[in-house]
């Protein structure tokens, strides 16, 4: 196999959407391609919304673990499904934070992936945060077929008293939960280990409860896909 910037390797080194050798004869690398990336479970199977819920009780057809996915308004929610699943348009990214408190069910062979609504939106009213409060915690308290919980918190803050509520209201639940970091490309690389121990302390978690992602680099995105699909019982 020829590598990459050798001659006769078709357009490399004057294709610019392509790795190889530039003009002044240094090495590029290929662009990151969006597309389905064959070494995540999630990208290889098939998905379909199912529906979006204003009822923690709804009953889906047929019954299966669900995985559920929740974390403050704004903390990178659905940038990270749809990166773990490799379908950019999925959940729809901040149009208007805050405004749907509705469950969102995403089907997979075996499992529902459930996008519960962001909480601490600062512009929310009190009705509408008492809507949300009693969805969410009537989901995380009675519903029997959740099989795990992805709490997403921003690399870059401390936890807020919102994500510390919601902590104590998953520890409740008695559910396994992995506490996901996002937005690590907003730090340097050898920061990134270091806010993550912090974080992961502030929060009294272990390091195998945590999991550092970025939706934009992919950074965690194929381990993530990996724990969720054995959270559901599946194999990856
Ligand atoms: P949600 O409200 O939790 O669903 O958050 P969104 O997925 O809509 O993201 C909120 C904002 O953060 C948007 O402007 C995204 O582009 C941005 N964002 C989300 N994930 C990342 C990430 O991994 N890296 C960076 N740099 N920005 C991100």
């Amino acid at each position: 196999m020829k590598k990459a910037g050798q001659r006769g390797s078709g357009a490399a080194g004057r294709d610019r959407t392509s790795g190889g050798v530039d003009r002044r004869g240094a090495l590029r690398a290929p662009p990151l391609r969006p597309g389905p990336d064959p070494s995540n479970p999630l990208h290889t199977r098939p998905i379909e919304f199912v529906g979006s819920f204003p009822d923690a009780g709804v009953s889906v057809d047929p019954a299966l673990p669900e995985i559920a996915f929740i974390g403050r308004s704004n903390v990178g929610k659905s940038s990270l499904l749809n990166a773990l699943v490799g379908r950019p348009g999925l959940a729809r990214t901040s149009g208007s934070p805050g405004k749907t408190t509705l469950l969102n069910f995403y089907r997979m062979p075996g499992f529902y992936l459930v996008d519960l609504p962001g909480y601490g939106f600062a512009r929310a009213s009190k009705g509408a945060r008492a809507g949300y409060r009693k969805l969410v915690t009537a989901y995380l308290r009675t519903r029997s077929s959740l099989a795990g919980i992805v709490w997403l918190l921003d690399i870059r803050h401390q936890p807020s008293a919102d994500d510390l509520e919601m902590q104590e209201l998953l520890a409740e639940s008695g559910c396994p939960v992995l506490a996901v970091f996002t937005k690590a490309d907003k730090l340097t690389r050898s920061t990134q280990p270091v806010r993550a121990r912090q974080l992961a302390e502030a929060l009294g978690l272990r390091e195998d409860q945590v999991q550092l992602t970025s939706s934009q680099s992919k950074l965690g995105i194929t381990e993530l896909a990996a724990t969720i699909v054995a959270a559901a019982g599946g194999e990856s």
